[in-house]
Order: C-alpha cells, then structure tokens, then sequence
C-alpha cells in the first residue's frame, strides 16, 4: 500500500514532467496523494488537514531542481515539513546522540521524575530502561516507587526489573496511597542520598477522571522538572486524545513513543507532537532495557511517509545542482563578472553551509570584505536581511546595479522591510566585491584566483 505512494505520484506527476516551479495543479495532485499516506501512517485527520494545509502553501511555486519531478520534489518538502514538524522549534540534530536522554535531571537531588501514560503502554519498561541510562551513563544513583495500588503485580514487575538493571526500588508497603508512596519515595532518597527518584504511576485502561485527579496530586506533591509520558507507537489516532488529556490535566513535559521497533508507522508520533507541542523525546526500540533511544525525526518521518528513497534522491539532486551554481559562479568570476545575482546566490550557499567563518574563506579574494564582515558582526540575520533586499529588486536591476537610484532605493528598502542605508551598504558591498573579481580577471583568469584563493 504504502510504497505504492512514489509509483502513484509518477503517474499523476510524470505527465507534468518539465522544469520551473510548482503550480498549484502540481501540488495539488501531489497532496492528494500524501494525504492518503499520512491518513494510512495513521495521523489523526485534523492534523493530515493543517498539516496539508501549510505544506501546500510552502510547496506552490517552488523550484523543481533539474532531473527530478515535480511529484518527487513536493515528497522531500512534506518530508522536510515533517522532521521540522517532528523536532519542533530549533529542530533535533540531523544525528542526535541516540544515547542521549534529553530529560532534565540537573537540580538539587533527589529529582523526581514522574511517569505518566495508559496501562501497557510500556510504562514500568520504560521507567527502568531509563533507571538505568542514568545510573549507568550519568553515574547517578536512582530510586524507582511503583505508585499502581490498584495491581499489585505493577509493583512486583518494577521490583523485578530494579533487581534486573540493579537500579534500588522503594520497599512496597501495603494499603498506602499514591500520593503517601511518593512522600514516602522522595523521603526515602534524601535519607539514602538518591540522585533521581522515579515515580511510575498507575497505568489506566482509558483516560479516568480519578487516576487522573490522583497522578495531579503526586505531581503537587512532589514537584517534577520532568513529566513523561509514555505511549505506544501502535496506538494511532486515539494517542492525540491520551496526550491532550494528560498534557491538560497533569502537565507533560516530554513524550516517550515505546514499540518504534514493531511495523506501526509512526503517526501518533506526529498527532501528538502537532496538538500538544510537547515534544518527543525517547523511543522505546523493544524489550530489552538496553533497547532506548534520543527520539530520531527524520527516522520517523521517513517511516510516516514511506519514501525515503524519493527523498535522497531529491537531495542527491540538489547536491548536483549546488555544484553546477557555484561552477558557474566561479566561471563568471574568473571573466570578471559579477552581478547581485551572483551576489544572491554567494550568500544562499553560504547561509545554507552554515559555518560562516570556514566559508567567507572560500569566496575568492574577500579577504578585506571578510574582515569587514567579521568588524560589522555579520551574522545569519544579516544574511537574511541582504537576501530580501536583493530580493525585493526587479530582475533587471540585480543584473545591472547602476541603475537602482534614489527613488528605486526607497522602493526596494519598503519591500523588504530594511531601510536605504542598509540597501546602499549592500550595493557598496557588492562594488567591492565586483572589484575584486575584475582585479582578478587582470590578474590573468584562474591562476588569479588561485593566487587569491590561496
Ligand atoms: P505498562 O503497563 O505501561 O507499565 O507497560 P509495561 O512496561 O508493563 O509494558 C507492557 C509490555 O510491552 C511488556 O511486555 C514490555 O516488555 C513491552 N514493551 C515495552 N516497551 C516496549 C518497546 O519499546 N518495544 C517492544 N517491542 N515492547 C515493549
């Protein structure tokens, strides 16, 4: 079913295999289509539809790169919008330290930790695979409390698995409450100089209106800097529900998504994520305690979308494209010419390498102009600023800068929200740069600009 979406988007898309940008009718037919994958990887339907929504927005009127088609190209940007969805603000890094907990145990201990979530959807595991990351790669001694009073068998599984990680379990006392085993957990750890304390939480079959007042209460009590709650990957649309109830009624500070080694596609992760804004912070990847992991976006994206063949290709692609660009930079400089479209161009490839100090090193005979830049603190906002200014000109005038005079100054400074001074810096920066790259002509075409270079 699912990898027939690739085949599904070359029919639609192949007959309008061309270059340019997107249309709206490309996206269209495109979006159709992912709609279907995202409804089959089991995203709740609000969330397909403003996810949808925004993409196709994003998508309309992008530039196909050459030798891909237009149905391949709207895959890598919903796949892109996925990971940016996915990792939330800032986003996750391309290869996150899979052993890296990502949750906040650095205050005053002993720190609670309280988890939360639906009966057998991997709680007590949990609790003692991550018990166990932090005794074994923070050195920090933990305290794991079983709070289910409703089944026994809870608490013996959690004293089971301490003694397995050999991770300490609080001493089971019977007829007490939750809210007095949590007193008792934390009072037990100051004592016996516990770092983390671990409080795992009565599982509930659905969401329940007294266990949920309860775990509310162990949270007043002891005042968590973490809220975990944990869900199974294989729980679909019904998790965005569980995550906003909880997220309402307790608090959640990040999600766990347990069972990512079975076949379920991952969707709930992307529900969640987009109604709650919580983030996901680990997956469970099986049985074993061992078996934990940082929360990887783009694995999972690539599992709600099922393409990850598309989407390298796509970069493959881009990646040519790049070095086409800056070959043909590169010529133009060596015949001594360079326009704001070079300009432009320099300073896409630049913000898009990122590292801006290895790189200004690359742009041929800018010592000065770097020197310069480093003076005037330029930065990625900078960067972002220039971009919309030379932008915000007509296709003409970056080809031909002479001409952008007083009155097309103002013009150009309004739409892109900067003000003439900054459009005059611009073009005195591009003057310099145009200089250069004659002087450099002069100096007799490539060995010129190695001798810059070098
Ligand atoms: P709880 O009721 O939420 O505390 O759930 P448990 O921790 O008892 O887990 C229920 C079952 O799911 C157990 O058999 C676990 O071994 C299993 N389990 C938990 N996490 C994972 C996981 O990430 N992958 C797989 N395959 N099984 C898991």
């Amino acid at each position: 079913m699912f990898d027939g979406l690739s085949g599904r988007l070359g029919d639609v898309l192949d007959k309008l295999r061309r270059r340019g940008s997107l249309s709206e009718a490309d996206v269209d037919a495109a979006m159709r289509e992912v709609r279907v994958a995202l409804l089959e990887a089991d995203v709740a339907l609000a969330v397909v539809k403003q996810f949808v929504a925004q993409v196709k927005e994003q998508a309309i009127g992008q530039e196909v790169i050459r030798s891909v088609t237009p149905g391949q190209m709207v895959v890598k940007l919903v796949h892109d919008a996925l990971v940016d969805m996915l990792s939330g603000e800032g986003g996750v890094e391309a290869e996150p330290d899979p052993m890296s907990l990502g949750i906040d145990i650095a205050h005053t201990p002993p720190v609670p930790i309280l988890m939360v979530g639906l009966q057998g959807s991997g709680k007590t595991t949990t609790s003692a695979k991550i018990a166990l990351r932090i005794t074994k790669r923070e050195r920090k001694k933990v305290l794991m409390a079983s709070l289910d009073v409703y089944r026994p068998a809870a608490q013996r599984q959690l004293a089971i698995l301490g003694e397995q990680t050999g991770v300490d379990t609080l001493e089971v006392v019977m007829g007490q409450k939750p809210v007095e085993i949590a007193r008792r957990a934390m009072q037990a750890a100051r004592v016996g100089g516990y770092d983390v304390v671990i409080l795992d939480t009565a599982g509930r079959l659905h969401i329940d209106e007294v266990l949920m007042t309860e775990v509310a209460e162990v949270r007043a009590l002891v005042n968590p800097h973490e809220v975990l709650l944990v869900t199974d990957a294989m729980t679909g649309q019904d998790a965005v529900n569980v995550a906003q109830e909880f997220n309402e009624k307790v608090g959640v500070t990040g999600i766990v998504l347990t069972r990512v080694d079975g076949d379920s596609r991952g969707g709930a992760a992307l529900s969640m994520r987009a109604v709650t804004g919580v983030p996901i912070k680990l997956m469970g990847m099986g049985e074993k305690m061992d078996a934990l992991e940082a929360f990887h976006a783009q694995r999972i994206a690539g599992r709600i979308l099922g393409m990850g063949d598309v989407v390298a290709l796509v970069e493959k692609a881009a990646e040519t494209i790049e070095m086409d660009q800056a070959e043909r930079v590169a010529k133009r400089m060596m015949e001594g010419k360079f326009d704001l479209e070079d300009m432009l161009a320099q300073i896409r490839q630049i913000k898009k390498m990122g590292d801006m100090k290895g790189l200004l090193g690359m742009m041929p005979g800018i010592s000065k102009m770097q020197r310069q830049m480093a003076e005037s603190k330029i930065d990625d906002n900078m960067m972002k600023r220039q971009e919309a200014i030379i932008l915000s000109m007509t296709i003409k005038e970056r080809r031909n800068p002479d001409l952008v005079k007083a009155s097309r100054k103002k013009r150009i400074a309004d739409g892109s929200g900067s003000n003439v001074p900054e459009v005059n810096k611009l073009l005195k920066q591009h003057q310099q740069m145009a200089v250069v790259m004659k002087k450099m002509k002069k100096m007799g075409g490539k060995k010129g600009l190695m001798g810059l270079l070098g």
